[in-house]
């Protein structure tokens, strides 16, 4: 597992890098956020959760998105919205489970 970025949809905040545990991302100083070490991420999403703009999505494993699946976190109403984008096939929202959200 690993992240990609949308430039275009990333306003350089810099929360994403802020929470990533294991301290790969880089971001801020107006430039787009990205990941410094792609092969050490453990899938763990608090970046996108922490993401305000849906810039950056994980990578999934083909047993669960299929090749190219992507997920990506919002918020309405200050509850997390799952997205699961998945190739040749419209975008999937599914609210968070509140007794697992937690922290970052
Ligand atoms: S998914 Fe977790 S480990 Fe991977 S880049 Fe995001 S915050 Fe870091
Ligand atoms: S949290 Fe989102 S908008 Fe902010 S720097 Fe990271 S990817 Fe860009």
């Amino acid at each position: 597992m690993s992240v990609v970025f949308e430039p275009s949809l990333c306003v350089s905040c810099g929360r994403c890098a802020s929470v990533c545990p294991g301290t790969l991302l880089e971001a801020g100083d107006g430039r787009p956020a990205r990941i410094l070490f792609p092969d050490d991420c453990w899938g763990c999403a608090s970046c996108l959760k922490a993401c305000p703009r849906r810039a950056v999505r994980l990578t999934l494993p083909p047993a669960l998105g299929g090749l190219g699946g992507l997920l990506s976190c919002g918020r309405e109403g200050g509850r997390l919205v799952w997205r699961l984008e998945r190739p040749g096939r419209e975008p999937a929202d599914f609210p968070g489970d509140p007794e697992g959200e937690g922290g970052y």
